[in-house]
């Protein structure tokens, strides 16, 4: 069983709230029992053993993850060099080599739970994790994911995507796993560039919309493909999300090529998303990036997620995702106050929504996952990515550097 964090404080004063009100929060039983506004020139008050003074520090709800890959990591294990290859299915061989070799230094459930204990000492509340389903591993990484979730369920929630990393039609035998891995406690169901990868769109969309349906899951599917084939792709997932009630449930992540279309058919591509409920999850690359504030703009709910973090894919990567927002903030030209208020939602509250995270938000009542950092505005928070404070969750301690 997981050790129990320690009980947080009962008592936090003078934050600062994410609309620049200052107030102080009573928790009880794990939930924001009061919020109290601060009156303007009040006295530093001492917050008591079972208190936390945060002297105008920002207050956040819980950060969240809307992409992660945590059996991917190599995290915990020793430094891997990446490796470059031709293309998408190099890539793929190559991370199916490269998982054996890192694998037998540190076996995937340690490497899981160690990025899990990493984000959420970042103050990473929630975080949805594709998990890697295919022949080569089966559903050996499903229960590798599962067990670390477990060691870590008191500090982190984590929401699991069966991703068919070798495709869907390609291999035969990965819709059977994939339909044993929403049996097995996968969440939601993925896919992988139904165009680019499996060359039939109909062929894997069918697969995953229908195990979708079957199951009464939500779908989150890769999206690599450029251009106009990435657009048709993104008609055809709003087309099968509408057609099966899924609105709110679907999200499409990268979208590359809604950075490469004319303003008059990403305007049109926007509207078919936002109608279908279809969201888009980025992480800020550097090409390609679809277009944060104009989606935004249009209705298309835009989220945000880590992705790859020291793995096959990507050397980089910390788990921060405030510094996420910093990154999607500078590739997406973001850059007056309301603008980075934008990119902090889509790791705060954009992302919950994308997630369908029922209880979210700073309120009385509301769950007590919060996050405190060293800023004292949302706009400074995501231009400094700075250090974490306080974290709780559920009401339990996870980060404490305020303690008396
Ligand atoms: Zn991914």
């Amino acid at each position: 069983m997981p050790t129990l964090p320690p009980p947080g404080p009962r008592l936090l004063l003078d934050a600062t709230l994410p609309d620049g009100a200052r107030a102080d929060l009573a928790i009880d039983r794990g939930r924001i029992a009061s919020i109290t506004p601060v009156p303007p020139g009040r006295e530093r008050r001492p917050a008591g053993p079972d208190g936390r003074n945060l002297d105008g520090a920002l207050l956040l709800p819980a950060l969240v993850d809307g992409h992660a890959h945590l059996d991917k990591t190599f995290l915990g294990a020793p430094w891997q060099p990446h490796r470059e290859t031709a293309d998408l299915r190099a890539q793929i061989a190559s991370e199916r080599q490269l998982r054996r070799v890192v694998a037998d230094r540190l076996p995937v459930v340690d490497r899981a739970e160690a990025l899990a204990r990493r984000m959420a000492a970042l103050g990473t509340g929630h975080v949805r994790s594709h998990v890697d389903v295919d022949p080569g591993v089966g559903l050996d990484h499903l229960y590798a994911v599962l067990e670390a979730r477990e060691r870590v369920r008191e500090l982190i929630d984590v929401q699991l995507v069966a991703f068919p990393q070798s495709g869907v039609v390609a291999e035969p035998e990965v819709a059977r796993l994939l339909d044993a891995a929403l049996r097995e406690g996968a969440e939601l169901i993925g896919g992988l560039d139904p165009f680019g990868f499996d060359q039939d769109v109909d062929g894997q969309l069918d697969v995953v919309f229908g195990l979708a349906e079957r199951h009464g899951v939500g779908v989150d599917i890769h999206l690599h493909d450029g251009g106009a084939p990435g657009a048709a792709q993104l008609r055809a997932i709003a087309a099968r999300t509408a057609a099966l009630g899924l609105a709110g449930r679907v999200a499409v992540s990268h979208a590359y090529c809604l950075g490469q279309l004319d303003e008059r058919e990403l305007d049109a591509v926007a509207a078919v998303l936002a109608d279908a409920g279809v969201a888009v999850m980025t992480n800020g690359p550097a090409r390609s990036m679809p277009p944060v504030k104009r989606l935004h703009e249009r209705g298309v709910l835009v989220f945000a997620g880590s992705d790859n973090i020291r793995d096959a894919w990507w050397p980089y990567g910390t788990g921060d995702m405030l510094e996420r927002a910093t990154v999607i903030g500078l590739q997406g030209d973001l850059m007056t106050d309301q603008d980075l208020r934008l990119a902090a939602d889509l790791a705060t509250g954009h992302a919950a929504r994308a997630l369908g995270l029922a209880e979210y938000g700073i309120a009385v009542g509301g769950r007590a996952d919060l996050v405190a950092v060293a800023a004292h505005s949302v706009p400074e928070a995501v231009a400094a990515h700075p250090e974490r404070l306080l974290v709780l969750h559920r009401g339990h301690l996870v980060l404490d550097r305020l303690a008396p």
